[in-house]
């Protein structure tokens, strides 16, 4: 059998990598001059946490998590039969005590299972086992399979839940100021792959908590984002922002919305004429080249907007032109999950096709008291998708600063080798990459190899090299050649 990586799942390899992690440093840096500490968080969590927080109409929510039931490890199901009726009993009890899930699904469950269990063993013991035994047998087996005895568990589709659960987990807003947070990672979404679309893809993001929603915090947000593509040398981006309300101007809207919707419902594709009741405000999201022109006729947000909402529009526009951000409106831009509010944004790069978007985001003011925290704290944060930033800066030539290998040590002869191994040491310790053969090769060989590894340098190292305790050094770009001694050499290869 031959294992290959699963649908829309792939390694990054070196020299790509390279590239990866040269980005990922530079976010780590541009953050950290505008206060941001890195959050490392866990990869999963309570499903529960991503179903509240993006909300269950939500594609995400509704049909791309990755969800499973685990089970702790002192509640193992039986792997016989015939312990299960012990195990049965103990289903009962973990019931009552609250420790395994208790929603209607599981309760009804155990029921079935304790029922046949009853059945079962009422019957004469010790007699042949019929068909219709094993036929109860198997079916006790089956629902003693799905009895959840671990809570629901998904890998995280995105990473904002998860910083606010650490934010009230850790009382953080009792930290002075703003709390600023940023985190690097894989996400987990069960989409469709195509170029820049991935079910593990990676997201580099930052959120913002604290308890003032002024504009210039949503400005200096997007201007630490521009200067991080600006350092990472992308080129042609462009940022679209946008306000969709907050809970006093928003549903009023949507209600209008929907009301307008309903008159078009048959011009729509099946997926809007769904939303039309479900989440009318992704309606405006689609790209289905049919709907584009109703769309245009539909309500906008901005004429709809209360009165703080519109100030606060009005002031970040005033900050991004004081900060000189160019940016786009586009009042379609409702972004796909439920705890956004305000300001939204997103930021799209040249070279990607239909998937253009590198980067999302938006303010959450309502997030932290939804997932149980203090109503005063509000947020905003974004997520670069980093798949797709790196699709753009490829395609764009942009390439990993110095990396790669640059001595080749060639030795010939058991001596020189004794001498070769503490020469590698000693220039890795400079810093220095270096590579020394694990057996003796041929000159010619050596010397192509070194060049087929994209070595800078070729040092040798042979008899005559040792008796004059000086070094051969080979520039493999031009093949010029000189002999230095041991300190001069890593004095030259550091340079
Ligand atoms: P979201 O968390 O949906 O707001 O997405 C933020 C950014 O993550 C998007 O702009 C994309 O760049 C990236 N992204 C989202 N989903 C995927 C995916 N399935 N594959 C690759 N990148 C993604």
């Amino acid at each position: 059998m031959k294992f290959q990586a699963i649908k829309g799942v792939r390694d990054i390899l070196p020299p790509d990598s390279a590239l990866w992690n040269r980005v990922e440093q530079t976010a780590r840096e541009v953050f950290a001059t505008y206060g941001y500490g890195e959050i490392r968080l866990p990869i999963f969590e309570a499903t529960e946490l991503f179903a509240r927080s993006i909300g269950g109409e939500t594609d995400v929510v509704s049909k791309e998590m990755y969800t499973f039931a685990d089970r702790p490890s002192d509640f193992l199901p039986p792997p016989t039969f015939s312990e299960i009726g012990v195990y049965i009993g103990n289903l009962k009890k973990w019931l009552e005590d609250g420790r395994i899930p208790s929603d209607v699904d599981n309760k009804l469950r155990i029921v079935s299972l304790v029922q046949a269990w009853e059945n079962f063993s009422s019957k004469p013991q010790g007699r042949m086992l019929d068909f219709n035994d094993l036929v109860e047998v198997d079916q006790m087996g089956r629902l003693r399979d799905g009895v959840r005895i671990g809570p629901d568990l998904t890998l995280r589709p995105e990473a904002t839940a998860s910083v606010v659960r650490a934010y009230i987990e850790h009382g953080m807003h009792v930290r002075p100021g703003n709390v600023k947070l940023c985190y690097i990672g894989p996400m987990f979404r069960r989409e469709r792959p195509q170029k820049g679309r991935y079910r593990q893809f990676y997201q580099i993001g930052a959120e913002l908590l604290g308890t003032s929603d002024a504009a210039a915090i949503d400005a200096e947000l997007l201007e630490m984002l521009l200067a991080f593509f600006e350092r990472v040398g992308l080129k042609g981006a462009t940022l679209y922002v946008n306000s969709i309300g907050d809970k006093n101007c928003r549903p009023a809207y949507v209600e209008k919305l929907r009301e307008e919707l309903r008159k078009v419902k048959d011009k729509l594709g099946p997926d809007s004429q769904r939303r039309i009741e479900t989440n009318p405000l992704r309606v405006l999201d689609s790209k289905v080249p049919e709907e584009q022109a109703i769309i245009e006729t539909l309500p906008r947000i901005a004429g709809n907007l209360c009165d703080a909402c519109r100030t606060h529009y009005e002031k970040l526009k005033e900050e991004l032109a004081l900060r000189g951000i160019a940016y786009e409106e586009n009042w379609r831009l409702v972004r796909g999950l439920d705890y956004y509010m305000r300001t939204t944004f997103e930021i799209t790069a040249p070279g990607l096709g239909s998937q253009n978007a590198v980067c999302g985001g938006g303010r959450y003011d309502g997030l932290v008291e939804l997932l149980g925290g203090p109503a005063t704290t509000k947020g905003i944060g974004f997520a670069i998708g980093t798949d797709r930033l790196m699709l753009s800066l490829q395609e764009a030539g942009v390439g990993a600063a110095k990396g790669g290998l640059d001595v080749f040590l060639a030795w010939f002869g058991a001596a020189a080798y004794a001498a070769a191994v503490p020469l590698a040491k000693k220039l890795r310790e400079a810093g220095v990459a270096v590579e020394v053969p694990a057996a003796e090769m041929k000159f010619g060989k050596a010397l192509n190899l070194a060049d087929r590894l994209g070595a800078r340098y070729a040092v040798i190292l042979g008899d005559e090299e040792l008796a004059a305790k000086q070094f051969t050094v080979k520039r493999l770009g031009d093949g010029t050649q000189q002999k230095l001694g041991e300190a001069e050499l890593v004095t030259y290869l550091r340079g």
